[in-house]
């Protein structure tokens, strides 16, 4: 599943193509993977329209929060997208065809910024359909409502925010990284690679951390991240980015698919085990396990 550095580098990439294009039309295939919220009762919607999907619309720009990514227009409405498991959004060039039509819910035929000549499609495409789209009013509503129930986004974390946000509950470590309504995008491949490279075992209680160790995981959390967002992101399966192109950051995971394969670090076998129904892989030589028992 794409966690924070994917759609980091996917707002990045979409960056260079999306702001200030005309939303000239709206394809929309499976009307049941789009959400549309009430302004007033806040319930999700039956219908959705093609006004709705930013249809006549321009294009101010992207925001993200943890996993979720938003296509806010100049005129005011915003989409939120969540990728899912396997969902992909991209831009296609004008005059290239799709590298694949298959499981494309979405497509949005853009015209150029100054130009007004045609600036190609941005397609929304998820085989699992795990994923979908969100359509608000306006950005305000999107974070007063969606966003305003997730923690804060971990890429600039600080070891405050860290410490008080792991400080409410009991679970294990692992499992409170992976709950975004304490801290906003990390899943399960990032917090393996994080809690190894922090040497904090993954079923340390959250709150029971010396004070030294959550500086240690709040810098751990930034360097990371950054540096798989400078990576293009981990492909493991299907994500890809805004030009429609895989991620490497995979290649440089240390503990993520390594179950008894040697450490990278001490050479001893590494760890699986289910922690909060995730695979957890770890170095039981080199994480240290804080715990009141
Ligand atoms: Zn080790």
């Amino acid at each position: 599943m794409p966690e924070l550095p994917e759609i980091e580098h996917l707002a990045r990439t979409l960056e260079t193509a999306l702001p200030g294009a005309l939303v000239r039309n709206v394809s929309l295939l499976r009307p049941d993977i789009v959400r549309c919220t009430d302004r007033r009762s806040r319930r999700p919607q039956r219908r959705v329209s093609r006004d709705d999907l930013l249809l006549g619309r321009r294009i101010q720009g992207l925001l993200r929060h943890g996993k979720e990514l938003a296509i806010v227009s100049r005129e005011g409405p915003a989409i939120c997208v969540h990728l899912g498991m396997s969902g992909q959004l991209w831009h296609c060039p004008a005059g290239t065809r799709l590298r694949r039509r298959d499981h494309v819910h979405c497509v949005w035929h853009l015209r150029a910024p100054r130009t007004g000549r045609p600036h190609g499609r941005l397609v929304f495409r998820d085989p699992r359909r795990f994923g979908g789209l969100w359509c608000f009013a306006s950005i305000q509503e999107l974070l007063a409502t969606r966003w305003s129930q997730l923690g804060p986004d971990a890429l600039h974390i600080r070891t405050g925010t860290l410490r008080q946000a792991l400080s409410t509950t009991s679970r294990s470590i692992k499992a409170a990284l992976l709950d975004q309504r304490l801290i906003a995008g990390i899943g399960n491949i990032y917090a393996d690679e994080i809690l190894f490279a922090a040497g904090i075992h993954p079923q340390s209680t959250a709150s029971e951390l010396p004070a030294a160790r959550y500086r240690l995981l709040a810098g751990t959390i930034r360097r990371l991240l950054a540096t798989a967002v400078a990576h293009g992101g981990s492909t493991v399966r299907d994500y890809v980015d805004g030009h429609g192109s895989a991620g490497s950051y995979a290649s440089r995971h240390l503990v993520y698919g390594r179950a008894a394969q040697p450490c990278t670090s001490c050479g001893q076998l590494l760890s699986g085990t289910t922690i909060a129904q995730r695979t957890t892989v770890f170095c039981a030589g080199c994480q240290a396990l804080f715990r009141q028992d």
